[in-house]
Order: structure tokens, then C-alpha cells, then sequence
């Protein structure tokens, strides 16, 4: 019989568990979508998520998954045919890919080895050799979520601006948004995509999308079909803080009081706190003589690290030994990680216990399964822990 006493540690990369707050303000009656309550607390709400993205263009919400504001971005910006240039750093990037291709579009890979972020200089190289502009998007995957590694979104654009090339620049923030510094107009990202269940501390339902005014521009001309996501609808009846259709009102009391605990921390805190328990979580790798999936220093994820287990072992086999043993989801590998490595989520709602208790949860794992590992993994994380207390905390 499998332990289910206590509390279920949730530690896959999303969904995330949602905060007892965000639980207690969802769970209000329903408001007239249409009503003056409900245009007031959304024209409020569309201006307050801008500064999560921090961008001071619309961001447009839809109740649909993270796949749903993918499409919505291709297909409100490109036309039948159109180029677009996906960096392939995992599985993510692979679906965008494949999407892209359903809907009539012409996407080119820029490979990776799925062990690292993306090649600012190969997007470059690869823009420079588009001389008639038939590229019109490119596609970044911020954080990837299938393998713990990050992109340096504000080197592509760097190399795209270095390339001189007018390519639409789009990143998807799925499972960054909340957890890693974005920058939607500095970067000169044109279209930012974003789900709720991650960073934002949110069930899953809602989808997001930052635009830029060229995305805008671009969004007059372009030819794919779209009605459900057309942004023209969504800004224009937005601008009285109501919606085209029912939004998912009671997704959106919760994004209200995401957004408030998200500026009690700081943004910045929130990021430097995500920084500090994945760079815990690398230490209790390396402690256990186990390696990230992420080889490049650079690239590791402040959201999730994925571990690569021994070949002589299982990752799906020993995830389901500690689920049924310690109450405990870790990720699933996905795609070329599939029984070659599991993920531990550290994003959204998570502190320094949550995550010892996660690590220890792995750790008493490794032990069980008779995974070849060293001990100390927990002892390393909880020093440098220990070690990088805030000081007012430490003092108090
Ligand atoms: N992009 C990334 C980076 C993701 O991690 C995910 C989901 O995990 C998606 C896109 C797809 O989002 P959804 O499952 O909400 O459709």
C-alpha cells in the first residue's frame, strides 16, 4: 500500500502547488463577465500581469493550456508558408516545432544536444545567411523544462539585432515566468508565451501572451486562420476589462492574488530565491556523485533540475519506487530523457524546507532503489543553505 500520509510533495516542473492564499481567493462566486464589478477588477488585473512580464504592451489572456497561446502566437503573426527558426533544446521546442508544421507553417531547427540552452552565435550565423529575410520568427524556448536548461534571451536578441535581421523574436516563458528574470520590452521579445501552473503558483487553465507593436503590426497582415485566438477581438474588448468569451473568472481571481504575492516578495527576491534552491539542489547532485542532464554551467535551470540517472538503472522505475515509498512526484523524462533521467521542480510556491524535504525524499530514493550514490547530497544542500541565509533573517 503506498505511503499517502502527510503531504503529497508535489516537485514536478508544473503544475506547482498552489498557495493556501491563491486556493482562498478562487474560491469566490462567480460575477457577471459582462458586469461593471467584473470590467473593474479586469481592466485592473490586465494592467497589474504587465508588470510580471514587464512590458507596458497588451498581454492577452486566454483559458486554454500553455499549447493554446503557442498557437496563438504563430497564428496571429505568420501567414501560410512563412519561415520560422526553432532552437531545438528539448522536448518543448520539439512540440512548438511540430505545431508549427500542423498549421502550415515552415519550421528549420537549429539543433542543440539537448544538454545545453541556445547558441546566441548560431542564430546569428543562421540570420546572416537569410540575406532575403524569408525567416520571419524566431522561436526561444526560456527555460526548458524537459532538460533544466536555460536561454540567454537577451543574447538572441543581441545576435538577431547583430544579423540585421527583421525576424519576429518569440520566447516561451511557460515555465520562467515567476521563476527567472523576463523582460518582455527590453529584451525585444515580440510575442511572450506563458501558462499559469508554474511559476505564477496557479492551477493549470490559463495562457498568456506578451505582444510587442511589431507583433501587433505583423498581426494585420498575417494570413493563418484564427478566430478563438485572434488577439483584435481579445484587445478591443479588453480595453473595457472584459473578454471575446467566459474567461476562466475564478483562474483569474487567483492570477489577481498571484501578482500581489509576487510584489510582497519582489520580483527580484523571488528570482534570487529560485537562483539559491536550484543551486542547492545542483550541490545535492554532485554530492550524490550523480550528474545534471544540464552540462553547461551557464544553461542550469533556477526552475528544475533534471538528473541523470546511472544507465544501470530506471528513472521511471525509481520515480514510481519513491512516489509509492515517500509520498513524493518527481518529473518524468520526456522524449530522449525517457527512463534516463527524473526532474525535481523547484519552482513557484517552495522554500528551503520544501525542497530539503523533496531532496531528502530523492536521496532515501537513491538508497532504496540501490541507485550507486554517494551519501551527503541532503548535508551538501542544506550547508550552502545554512551558509547563504539572508542576513536579516540570520540576525533575527
Ligand atoms: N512550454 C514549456 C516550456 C512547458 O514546460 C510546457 C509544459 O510543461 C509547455 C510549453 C506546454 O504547456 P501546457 O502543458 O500548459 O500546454
Amino acid at each position: 500500500m503506498a505511503n499517502q500520509s502527510g503531504r503529497h510533495f508535489l516537485q514536478i516542473p508544473g503544475p506547482t502547488p498552489v498557495p493556501e492564499r491563491i486556493l482562498s481567493a478562487m474560491s469566490r462566486q462567480m460575477l457577471d463577465h459582462r458586469g461593471p464589478t467584473f470590467g473593474e477588477f479586469g481592466l485592473k488585473l490586465l494592467a497589474d500581469v504587465k508588470t510580471i512580464f514587464k512590458t507596458h504592451n497588451p498581454v492577452i489572456i486566454y483559458p486554454s493550456s500553455g499549447t493554446g497561446a503557442w498557437e496563438a502566437g504563430l497564428v496571429n503573426t505568420l501567414s501560410p508558408g512563412d519561415q520560422v527558426l526553432i532552437v531545438e533544446t528539448g522536448q518543448f521546442a520539439v512540440l512548438w516545432r511540430n505545431m508549427a508544421e500542423r498549421i502550415g507553417l515552415k519550421p528549420e531547427v537549429i539543433p542543440t544536444d539537448w544538454h545545453s540552452g541556445a547558441d546566441a552565435n548560431k542564430v546569428e550565423a543562421r540570420l546572416k545567411k537569410d540575406k532575403s529575410h524569408d525567416i520571419k520568427a524566431v522561436c526561444v524556448v526560456h527555460n526548458e523544462t524537459s532538460t533544466g536548461a536555460r536561454s540567454w534571451i537577451d543574447e538572441i536578441r543581441k545576435a538577431m539585432d547583430a544579423a540585421h535581421h527583421p525576424a519576429l523574436l518569440m520566447v516561451d516563458a511557460v515555465s520562467s515566468l515567476g521563476a527567472m528574470d523576463l523582460r518582455h520590452d527590453e529584451w525585444g521579445i515580440d510575442v511572450t508565451v506563458a501558462g499559469s501552473q508554474k511559476g505564477l503558483m496557479l492551477p493549470p487553465g490559463l495562457s498568456f501572451t506578451a505582444v510587442s507593436q511589431k507583433a501587433l503590426a505583423a498581426s494585420k497582415k498575417a494570413k493563418l486562420q484564427r478566430s478563438y485566438w485572434n488577439w483584435d477581438d481579445m484587445i478591443a474588448i479588453n480595453a473595457a476589462g472584459t473578454f471575446p468569451y467566459t474567461p476562466a473568472i475564478g483562474l483569474l481571481f487567483g492570477l489577481a492574488e498571484a501578482i500581489a504575492m509576487l510584489h510582497e516578495e519582489g520580483l527580484e527576491n523571488v528570482f534570487a530565491r529560485h537562483e539559491r534552491l536550484a543551486e542547492a539542489t545542483r550541490r545535492a547532485v554532485r554530492g550524490w556523485g550523480l550528474d545534471t542532464w544540464c552540462r553547461d554551467p551557464r544553461s542550469h535551470s533556477p526552475a528544475v533540475t533534471a538528473v541523470a540517472m546511472p544507465e544501470s538503472h530506471n528513472a521511471d522505475a525509481y520515480r514510481k519506487l519513491v512516489l509509492e515509498n515517500f509520498n513524493m512526484s518527481l518529473g518524468t523524462g520526456l522524449n530522449k530523457l525517457a527512463g534516463k533521467a527524473f526532474r525535481i521542480g523547484h519552482l513557484g510556491y517552495t522554500n528551503e524546507l520544501t525542497i530539503l524535504g523533496a531532496l531528502a525524499g530523492v536521496e532515501m530514493g537513491l538508497e532504496l532503489a540501490g541507485v550507486p550514490h554517494e551519501k551527503g547530497g541532503v548535508t551538501a544542500a542544506m550547508a550552502y543553505l545554512s551558509e547563504t541565509v539572508r542576513p536579516a533573517t540570520a540576525k533575527a
